[in-house]
């Protein structure tokens, strides 16, 4: 390999990767929940490269490709296996665009190519696995094609799959992350520890190892304590911005608040009513902090992310993105500002109002 670019930024301080692509376009409008196909990158090209740019004027580092779920096991699933390579490669190009045209000021952004959970890697099943490596194999090598500075494998809940999924990661020559997702039951599904299936990752050369996805702040930060004790190399932290605790580790099962006046017809909150479980702001920014101050370098946000949460995950490790420019200004509320121009009856109202 050439210079690790991105092990060199790591080793001075913060990188920022905003993931969360799946909720935020579903949320925008244009993907069905559920199903979680990221047609985005050929339906509506702009709303993706928009999205990209929003991430980036909150201090993304990195420009990750929305290839989640892209894979031609879900492609199949749809009936529409013929876009598979042009729905890559678009989502690549688009992403490639905007790393190349960093705002004035930040650091050149790196464009990551991305794989992830098959969801059809089994135990013992050599020919499904099989299947699962041609899946990652195809992807990497259009990432290679369309110019990836890095490559990001993530949300594996089987450490085997992740494993799979380094191995062909690395025979691309770039710097790798790889981040898992332990379900619910606090281990890897094919009953490896968390902290040895990170410590084997490292072992078997991946640059960042860490965990994204399924787990809030509150469940996820008691395993990157230990992963950062364990590894040597870098460590990544992408939490879902959504309260999970010790008796619902992840967002799949965590049950709706008592005073939900409508639950949603499918019976459970996630994906689509998860709303009132939402972490504010300064939880998530917190949450970088501490992790920061653990020696955690590799930050952001997973399934719920939007730029807000993500330039308060930069500006809590002590960075200035631009969208700090608009970061909040309560001095000159109209009723809880302390702006001498504030009248005063406007201020006293306020805990009234
Ligand atoms: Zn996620």
């Amino acid at each position: 390999m050439k210079t690790n670019i991105l092990k060199e930024r790591l080793d001075k301080g913060p990188v920022i990767c905003a993931e969360g692509f799946l909720f935020e376009i579903e949320r925008r409008g244009y993907m069905a929940s559920g199903e979680f196909v990221p047609m985005v990158s050929l339906d509506h090209p702009e709303v993706l490269e928009n999205l990209h740019r929003e991430f980036q004027h909150a201090g993304s580092d990195i420009v990750e490709a929305f290839t989640y779920n892209g894979h031609r096991e879900k492609m199949r699933v749809i009936g529409k296996e013929e876009l598979l390579e042009p729905l890559n490669r678009s989502a690549l190009k688009i992403a490639k665009k905007v790393a190349l045209d960093t705002p004035k000021g930040s650091q050149p952004n790196l464009m990551a190519g991305n794989i992830s959970n098959s969801n059809i890697w089994k135990e013992d099943d050599k020919q499904a696995q099989k299947v699962v490596e041609g899946m990652f194999s195809e992807m990497i090598g259009w990432a290679v094609d369309e110019g990836a500075d890095m490559l990001i494998g993530e949300t594996f809940y089987y450490a085997e799959e992740a494993f799979k999924a380094l191995e062909v990661m690395k025979k691309a020559n770039l710097p790798t992350v790889l981040t898992i997702s332990p379900m619910g039951e606090n281990k890897m599904r094919d009953g490896k520890s968390v902290v040895d299936t990170c410590k084997e990752l490292e072992q078997r050369g991946a640059d960042v190892v860490g965990l994204n996805c399924f787990r809030g702040p509150a469940t996820m930060l008691p395993f990157l304590k230990e992963i950062r004790k364990a590894v040597k190399c870098h460590v990544g932290a992408l939490p879902i911005p959504y309260r999970t605790n010790e008796k619902f580790p992840t967002f799949f099962n965590l049950p709706d608040r008592d005073d939900c006046g409508c639950p949603s017809p499918h019976g459970r909150t996630f994906p689509t009513a998860l709303d009132p479980h939402f972490c504010n702001r300064y939880e998530i920014g917190q949450f970088a902090k501490w992790a920061n101050i653990l020696g955690i370098h590799y930050l952001g946000v997973c399934c719920g992310a939007n730029p807000m949460l993500i330039r308060e995950v930069a500006e809590s490790v002590g960075l200035k993105v631009p969208a700090s420019k608009y970061r909040e200004n309560m001095e000159n509320h109209f009723m809880y500002g302390k702006n001498k121009r504030i009248p005063k009856h406007m201020t006293d109202y306020g805990d009234k109002a």
